[in-house]
Formats: structure tokens, sequence, C-alpha cells
């Protein structure tokens, strides 16, 4: 009940903080985490500086350390996931440098065992799942959509054209209010084919790019899955959506070293981040004028974000002390709308 009351202050906005751990060959690194609380307190050092005011605390429903595995950050998650199958719309994202884990928590490791899967993957499994056991009362069907923003232009990354061509945004208005990208609707019957699926979307998102890794850290990506139930006794038809989203790295680009192509990005990737930060700010405050407007990512996150909408922020962090500047700049974009 308190929880619910807490949930509906915030306008249905959730942050977690993650804190990944070293990685090896990096273990004699000094940390700037200096603290997490089991009520998702986080303080954070700058072991440089002397003083008391080196010390910041920060408040979040929950922090989960480097220890916590992608099977307990998806148990907190689930909830959430599931509301999808009553007809709700839910967005989760990560948020952070470049490094810091988004598509670690988002999607998992590269060459992935079951156990690293990420929150995505874990969706939809727990989806099927779920859908499987209501076979009885209700029919689901699933469809999936994958697009990258980049460079403030929407690519659908599942078209069998491949993903050269720029999409338009919204072309349809389904029953419910939902936009839906132009992008091409993948239906899906189990988490195989999904995986099949995300597997061409990576492969695609590489087209262009030097490395993948580059061009992953400054794009936004995002998979959406689109649910549709039938109630079998009355025929009723709802709706509900799950976006997850990958962001861009957050980092400062230095203005005086970009020159070109990635001033350029660096510029794009700033005004989508703070148009994001501007829509969830004005969500939190309850403000009359939410500006979905001001950049693709909101536009197409729009209906997941707002109204009767969840939304879950993950806000991820490098705990090493060279990152100590961009981790506060992370977590006061964290705590502007939290
Ligand atoms: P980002 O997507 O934010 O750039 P990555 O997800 O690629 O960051 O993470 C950077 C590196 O750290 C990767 O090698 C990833 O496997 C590893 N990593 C991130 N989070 C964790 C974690 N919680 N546990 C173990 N390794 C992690
Ligand atoms: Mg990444």
């Amino acid at each position: 009940r308190l929880y619910n009351e807490v949930q509906d202050l915030k306008g249905n906005i959730r942050v977690y903080c993650r804190i990944r751990p070293f990685l090896t060959g990096q273990n004699k690194k000094q940390t700037t985490i200096e603290y997490i609380g089991e009520n998702g307190e986080l303080v954070v050092v700058n072991p440089v500086k002397q003083g008391k005011d080196n010390h910041r605390l920060f408040k979040f429903n929950k922090v989960f350390g480097p220890e916590v595995t992608q099977e307990e950050v998806f148990l907190d998650t689930q909830p959430l996931i599931r509301s999808v199958l009553d007809g709700y719309n839910v967005c989760i994202f990560a948020y952070g440098q470049t490094g810091s884990g988004k598509t670690y928590t988002m999607s998992g490791p590269i060459v992935s065992s079951r156990e690293d899967w990420g929150v995505n993957y874990r969706a939809l499994n727990d989806l099927f799942q779920i859908s499987q056991n209501r076979r009885n009362s209700i029919l689901y069907e699933v469809g999936v959509q994958m697009v990258e923003i980049y460079n403030e232009q929407v690519r659908d990354l599942l078209s069998s054209d491949g993903p050269q061509k720029r999409l338009g945004i919204w072309s349809t208005t389904q029953p419910n209010g939902l936009a839906v990208p132009e992008a091409s609707m993948h239906p899906v019957k189990s988490t195989v084919d999904v995986l099949e699926l995300m597997n061409i979307g990576l492969m695609n998102r590489a087209v262009g790019a030097t490395a993948l890794n580059e061009r992953s850290s400054r794009s936004h990506s995002v998979l959406t899955v689109h649910v549709r139930g039938t109630e079998l006794k009355s025929g009723a038809v709802f709706r509900g959506s799950l976006h997850l989203v990958d962001l861009a790295g957050s980092e400062r680009v230095d203005r005086s070293e970009a020159t070109g192509d990635r001033l350029r990005e660096a510029q794009h990737i700033n005004k989508s981040l703070s148009a994001l930060g501007d829509v969830i700010f004005a969500l939190a405050q309850k403000s009359p004028h939410v500006p979905y407007r001001n950049s693709k990512l909101t536009q197409v996150l729009q209906s997941s974000l707002g109204g009767q909408a969840k939304t879950l922020m993950f806000v991820q962090l490098n705990p090493d002390v060279d990152s100590h500047s961009e981790t506060i700049s992370t977590l006061k974009f964290a705590e502007r709308v939290s």
C-alpha cells in the first residue's frame, strides 16, 4: 500500500541504480562507491578530494551492488513486466556513460549463456510463460519491433530491406492511442523467435559502423513488444506494450576536441537525453505540459511514458575513481527525475 502511494507520487516512475563490478585487470583501482544502503541509499565519494563535501548521498527505489546477479535484478523488475499482460504500457531504460553496464543490464554480455541473460530476454521468456498459463482464458498475440535512433533518425533494425531506410515516425494510431512506428512488426510465438530477431537487429545495427561498440554507444536502441490480449469469454480486446531501451552513452564530449561527425553525434545525443530528462521531470512534477516533441527518442517512447504507463530507469555506474565526475553527472540526471 505504502509502495503504491510512493509510486503515485512519482507518477509511476521508478529509479534503480546498478553498479557494475570492476572488470578483470581493473582490480587494483580505487572505487567511488562508499556505501550502499538496504533502502536505496548510495554514498559516492571523491577519494582525491579532501574535506567534508567530498561525500554525496543519493536515494533510489533500489540500489544493486556489483555482486547482484542478472536473475536478482530481473526479479525486482518482473512485476512491472508482467503488468504488460494486463494491458499496461511499460518503459524500461538504462542510462549511464559508455562502459557502465547498460547493455549488460538490458541484454547481457555479447556472448551469453542463459544465466547471463539481461532484462529483455528474461522479460520475453516470462511473458510467453505467463501467457501460456492463462491460455484457457486469454489469447495473447505478441509482436516485436526494433529500431535504432542515431543522429535524430529512426531506422528499422528488423526491416527485410536492411536498416538503411529512414523512417518517418508514426503511421498508425491504434484504438488505445498507442502510436506505432512505421517499423516492421514481427509476430513472435516463443523466446527462440525473439532471440533470432534480436540477433538480426544487432547485426543490422553494425551496418555502416566502424565497430559495433562505437556505433552502439552513440545510438539509442528501442525494442518494443506489443501484446494484444483477447478475452475468450467476452471477446474483449486489450493491448499492452513494453519498451526496452538501451540508451546512447551519456558521457560529455569535450567540445574543444570533437569535430565534424563526432561533434554532431554528441550534440544529438545530448539533445535527446536532455529531452528525455525533461519529459520524465515534467511527469514526476505532474506538469500539465509534457514536452514529448523535442526529440525522436521521446516521440518513440511517448506511449509508454506518462498517463497510465509505468517507467523504470536503470541508472548505471562504473565504480572506478576515474569515472567520478561522469558518475556524479549521471547521478544528477537521476536525482532530477526521482
Ligand atoms: P555500456 O553498454 O554501458 O557501454 P556494457 O554493458 O557494454 O556497458 O558493459 C561494459 C563491460 O562491463 C562489458 O564487458 C560488460 O560485460 C561488463 N559488465 C557490465 N556490467 C556487469 C555486471 N553487472 N557484471 C559483470 N560484468 C559486467
Ligand atoms: Mg552498450
